[in-house]
């Protein structure tokens, strides 16, 4: 632990954990995954949560596009964050269908809200205000599905083990509350500008159009700690309900013959100012390795080529990168966390990856 006694638990295992769990395969892995099936089961909604029609099967909607997915896919198969975290009860490797998906919404509707966005031809020129709302809507949806499993996989810990479980599970459920709150929120904006109503509710942060096909397919939103000069973006552990974190909209698409990147906020955050003019001053490769490096560390839902073995298993860096986790280990109650997370999510630290996002590993 550092010296001020705050310490981030990287994901992942230590030599040690690795050899108690490979003594304990079989049961560990039986145990985690009735653990995860049942956290499911319980999250499960008995309505659909876009159209609050009752609702006994989900579709299965994807968090990243699938166009994007299977230009990537080789055999219809990806790596993905767990091929560097290197968790041995996740697989190395996911098939396009199951790749970061979640069940929220029903059938109908995930056919009809999204068609702007999952049509490659969006992104022949800048995309309108219609398919950023409706990216917006699906990240908020990805995160609220998330968070929903993870309540009740918390609720599982403490029914299971109540007195190891019981301070850190009813901290993690007010975190989650809080999170479900801001997720909510969100997404009522996002809902009136993905039906095409308002084009004006998100502002582009950073855009780029590349003529070759990148190896690399995200999307998602990062609620950002730090900006370059590892100064506070958000305090994302500040537990006041009346705070609202200001999340920064991340996509990586990889298109037939080309790749689009690009950042956007909602258009009444005011908090990326100081890093959209900070991106700016950066060369041109530079942000495309800013990006990446953010998407890296702050998201385990990115999926890769694996075009890209040999990279991953000569830098090592790419998995510690990979690690980064904004969990908090303290044994002080009311330790001051946020310069140490801003040093810990400091942007230099891009500079130990190779950047993927360049021709260099174009497929
Ligand atoms: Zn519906």
């Amino acid at each position: 632990m550092c010296p001020d006694e705050i310490d981030f638990l990287p994901l992942g295992m230590d030599d040690d954990e690795r050899s108690f769990y490979d003594e304990n395969k079989v049961n560990i892995n039986m145990q985690i995954g009735m653990i995860e099936r049942e956290a499911q089961e319980r999250a499960k909604l008995d309505h659909c949560y876009y159209c609050n029609e009752p609702a006994t099967s989900f579709c299965n909607s994807h968090s990243v596009p699938k166009f994007c997915l299977r230009r990537i896919a080789v055999d219809g198969q990806l790596f993905f964050a767990n091929t560097l975290i290197d968790l041995p009860y996740l697989k190395e490797e996911q098939g396009v269908n199951k790749a970061g998906t979640f069940q929220l919404i029903c059938r109908k509707c995930d056919g009809r809200i999204f068609q702007q966005y999952e049509d490659p031809n969006a992104y022949d020129s800048l995309p309108n205000g219609q398919v950023l709302a409706q990216i917006a809507m699906k990240n908020h949806l990805q995160m609220i599905a998330k968070r929903l499993t993870e309540r009740q996989l918390y609720r599982l810990l403490v029914e299971r083990n109540p007195l190891v479980g019981l301070w850190f599970a009813k901290e993690q459920q007010k975190v989650i509350d809080l999170d479900l709150g801001e997720y909510e929120y969100a997404m009522c904006r996002a809902k009136v500008g993905a039906r095409g109503k308002r084009t004006n509710y998100y502002r582009m942060v950073f855009y780029r159009k590349l003529n070759y096909t990148v190896p690399i397919a995200f999307q998602g939103e990062i609620t950002m700690i730090s900006d370059f000069e590892k100064k506070t973006i958000n305090e994302t552990f500040n537990k006041d309900n009346r705070y609202r974190t200001e999340p920064l909209h991340i996509a990586i698409f990889p298109l037939e013959r080309a790749s689009v990147v690009m950042a956007f906020v909602d258009s009444r955050c005011k908090r990326y100012k100081r890093f959209e003019e900070q991106l700016k001053q950066l060369d041109s490769d530079d942000q495309l390795l800013a990006i990446q490096f953010i998407v890296m560390s702050y998201s385990e839902n990115v999926f890769y080529s694996k075009s890209l073995k040999g990279v991953f298993q000569s830098n090592e860096q790419l998995a510690t990168v990979s690690r980064m986790n904004s969990m908090v280990m303290t044994d002080r109650l009311h330790a001051n966390v946020q310069p140490v997370a801003n040093a810990e999510f400091d942007l230099s630290k891009r500079n130990t990856i190779p950047n993927l996002l360049t021709l260099q590993y174009a497929i």
